[in-house]
């Protein structure tokens, strides 16, 4: 069975990622979650938080991942790296479609032998996003049902609510 990636920005990590990352699981017998170090993309959380949200929200789902890392540069170069030949994405409605289709094809260019692979969301989470959670939480709303416990404290902190 190949080896994956799964990338992204996970800005932060929502129950829609973990949900990508519980049936990558089941596909992939070796499944690294890579973390976007990229300067030119204004996040609320560094690169470090973000992994540490993920390594923490794994585990508090019981979601099992081989590995969380930061990486910046191009993706094939860190599939490549890390020995991946298939790079997983999610798709939620059509919005992400146009994005990730020109991201596949490009990585295709740049490296043939590495395979994007797709997996639709669950209706459940197709409505939600990172971006969600932040304006609901940097309003002070409710996002229990969003994220883990872990990322909604950390969200707490950084938004200075309570
Ligand atoms: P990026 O900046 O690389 O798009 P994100 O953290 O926003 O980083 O998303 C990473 C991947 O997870 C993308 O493929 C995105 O489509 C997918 N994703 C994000 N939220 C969901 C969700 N609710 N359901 C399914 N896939 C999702």
């Amino acid at each position: 069975m190949p080896k994956a990636i799964y990338p992204g920005s996970f800005d932060p990590i929502t129950y829609g990622h973990l949900d990508i990352i519980e049936r990558a699981e089941k596909i992939f017998d070796d499944l690294i979650v890579g973390v976007v170090e990229n300067p030119r993309k204004e996040t609320l959380f560094s690169p470090q938080t973000r992994k540490e949200l993920v390594e923490e929200a794994t585990s508090e789902e019981g979601i099992n991942v081989s590995r969380v890392i930061t990486f910046s540069g191009l993706l094939v170069n860190c599939a490549k790296k890390y020995n991946r030949k298939s790079i997983v994405r999610g798709l939620r409605a059509n919005s992400d479609f146009e994005y990730e289709f020109q991201m596949a094809l490009t990585n295709r260019d740049l490296a043939p032998e590495i395979e994007s692979v797709f997996l639709m969301t669950s209706g459940e989470y197709s409505f939600l996003s990172s971006s969600i959670v932040k304006e609901v939480k940097g309003l002070g709303g409710d996002v229990s049902s969003f994220v883990p416990q872990v990322v909604e404290r950390r969200l707490v902190e950084k938004f200075d609510l309570k």
